[in-house]
């Protein structure tokens, strides 16, 4: 595990919106831009610049690069805020819109903390989601199921990558309505298969 090439952090929080996405993306290398993800990118911008800032005592790290060699898994934090003299950091994720019913944007941040654990060598308990629609914080706790999630998360999709495969499309209309990637993955096509094949396939089942 230790010498793989770590897995992006960002594939957790793909893999869990849909597994599909995550190959595509991540095995495939393929990418497409819509509205939502073009948001995503203006509000990160910020965070991308780099460099530190102090407010109250705490300083913010941005574009802080991560590792962690136990699960093989990196990537880069929006901000880190160092609290109690730097000694406890305090992962800050940025993301558009609003709290979701899913759990993919807590797994990334829980992935984010479990990088900080092993580099500091302290325990978090908490982080926080920055969401862009209500441009407020979400206090992530970094329980003992979340973190159980964001393992099996990383385990699964280092199988998948390492299988190669991308799985099909399961159509979800309020899903796939808002991934950039629906004209590549082509999911009411693909997850329906034409009608031609459907009767090939009985006349073949006949002979
Ligand atoms: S269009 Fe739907 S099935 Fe295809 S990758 Fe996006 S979310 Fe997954």
């Amino acid at each position: 595990m230790p010498d793989e090439d770590p897995l992006p952090l960002s594939a957790l929080q793909h893999y869990l919106f849909c597994p599909r996405q995550c190959a595509l993306i991540h095995v495939e290398r393929q990418w497409a831009e819509n509205r939502f993800t073009a948001e995503g990118r203006v509000l990160h911008e910020r965070a991308d610049l780099g460099g530190r800032s102090s407010r109250s005592g705490v300083r913010a790290v941005r574009s802080m690069p991560l590792r962690c060699r136990r699960l093989g898994i990196g990537g880069v934090a929006d901000v880190v805020e160092l609290h109690d003299g730097g000694r406890r950091p305090y992962p800050v994720e940025y993301k558009r819109g609003r709290p979701k019913a899913h759990r993919a944007d807590e797994v990334q941040l829980c992935a984010q903390a479990l990088c900080l654990e092993e580099m500091f060598g302290t325990a978090i308990e908490e982080g926080a989601l920055f969401y862009g629609e209500n441009r407020r914080r979400t206090a992530v706790r970094f329980d003992p199921g979340l973190r159980a999630l964001t393992e099996r998360t990383a385990e699964a999709v280092r199988a998948m990558l390492d299988a190669g495969r991308t799985p099909p499309p399961v159509h979800e209309d309020r899903k796939c309505g808002r991934c950039s990637l629906i004209d590549l993955c082509q999911p009411r096509r693909l997850s329906h298969p034409p009608a031609v094949a459907d009767w090939l396939s009985r006349r073949l089942q006949d002979d």
